[in-house]
């Protein structure tokens, strides 16, 4: 299947099963199942799963464009369905025949969903230095103990990537390592259900592994492989589902306010806002930020799917400047939308609170901008 024509499909399912479910996710916090329910069952799950394994074998700039369209009817759905692909691109990206077996295909079938649970209480942002502890029992065996939090999908995915601290007990802080976890392995935990600001549908609950015992073929690639997950696979996909996702929520609100500039007329006047050249102006200003911040995010994805190194700090840069182009959009069409908008559950008041997600997530747009200017100083980019 050709990009565009993924990009239809996923473009009709918005318009009716998300953009219909989306009031729900977000006045009850429900996970969104009937919008991640269908994707599946269109055959999108596999987006990024290799076309070998059924999938459709795409990358980058399809997370992109899939989670762009898909935020601008609910960030939820968009971040749900982005976190599952990118967590099925890091199992793939150096999957065994038993990983490509047990979650690779099923994945592509549209049974299997996944996801990342990489933060941690402990380490906050810094979430690419995990303190969970995996030790080997045996040759077969690892024990696991530690805690994740904010796990998107958390208790619906059918497995989690996890980060740890490295296996060998000597491993530095740089030495961590990845496994795939079933959510049938026994003794998870889950803590209470999420009940966040905005980005309601989440589902991004605590995780608490308590002596956890998994098999060793949980494994994902070979010990010391780690950095390269990080920045080769993990970094660039997971920054990319954010990007895309609040890119279709800035969007959103640029469509609002161009809306309510159209049909807001005076009745003193007769005229409508859509006449007023302070206005007219303000919304050139909108969709210019939106269309700047989109061009640098496909340009930063196409390139990486071409496997330029440097496109490393183009998508860096494309979720800073995203976040700061959707908090900014969204603010601003409040404004020009005016007191109509300043009411409890109106779309206004749902892309505000779902935008403010975008600067906390990590890797956050502080840090993001810290590690941009140490690649173009040449320095290493995670602390020393
Ligand atoms: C809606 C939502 C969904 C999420 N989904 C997932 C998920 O699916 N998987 C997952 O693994 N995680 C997920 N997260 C976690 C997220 O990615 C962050 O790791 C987490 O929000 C960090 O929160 P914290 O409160 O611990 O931040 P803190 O670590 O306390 O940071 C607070 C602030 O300090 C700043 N800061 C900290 N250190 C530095 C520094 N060195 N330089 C500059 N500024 C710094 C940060 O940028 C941040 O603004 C999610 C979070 C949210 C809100």
């Amino acid at each position: 299947m050709q990009l565009q024509d993924i990009l239809s499909e996923i473009e009709h399912i918005a318009k009716n099963t998300v953009k219909s479910e989306a009031l729900a996710v977000d006045a009850q916090g429900k996970w969104p199942e009937d919008s991640i329910r269908e994707l599946q069952q269109a055959g999108l799950g596999g987006l990024v799963v290799s076309e070998e394994l059924g999938g459709h074998g795409q990358g980058l700039h399809a997370i992109a464009r899939a989670c762009e369209i898909l935020g601008e009817y609910s960030g939820s759905v968009a971040l749900c369905y982005g976190m599952h692909c990118v967590g099925s691109a890091v199992i793939g990206a150096k999957a065994t025949e038993q990983q490509k077996e047990e979650f690779l295909k099923p994945i592509a079938q549209g049974k299997h969903l996944t996801t990342l649970a990489l933060s941690e209480p402990g380490t906050g942002a810094h979430f690419y230095y995990p303190q969970t502890q995996l030790l080997a029992l045996s040759d077969n065996e690892f024990l696991l103990n530690g805690s994740k939090s904010f796990v998107t999908n958390g208790s619906k995915a059918d497995s989690y990537v996890v980060s740890t601290a490295g296996v060998d007990p000597e491993a530095t802080r740089d030495e961590f390592s990845c496994l795939v976890l079933r959510n049938d392995t026994a003794g998870l935990e889950w803590g209470p259900d999420w009940k966040g600001l905005g980005m309601r549908g989440n589902s991004s609950r605590t995780l608490l592994l308590k002596d956890i015992k998994v098999p060793s073929h949980s494994l994902l690639g070979e010990v010391g492989d780690q950095l390269w997950y990080i920045f080769q696979v993990v970094a660039p996909y997971f920054l990319t589902a954010m990007s895309g996702t609040y890119l279709g929520i800035a969007q959103a609100a640029f469509n609002e306010a161009r809306q309510h500039l159209i049909e807001r007329s005076y009745s003193h006047s007769g005229t409508t806002l859509s006449q007023n050249s302070i206005l007219q102006h303000r919304l050139g200003m909108l969709w210019a930020k939106i269309e700047r911040t989109r061009q640098l995010l496909y340009h930063a994805t196409r390139e990486g799917d071409n496997g330029n190194p440097a496109a490393v700090l183009p998508i860096l840069a494309s979720k800073a400047e995203v976040a700061h182009c959707c908090v900014d959009v969204v603010n601003d069409a409040m404004t020009l939308m005016g007191g109509i908008a300043y009411s409890q559950q109106s779309r206004m008041d749902v892309l505000l609170r779902d935008a403010r997600a975008a600067h906390v997530m990590g890797p956050t747009t502080d840090i993001l901008y810290t590690w941009l200017g140490r690649g173009l100083l040449e320095q290493p980019i995670l602390d020393s």
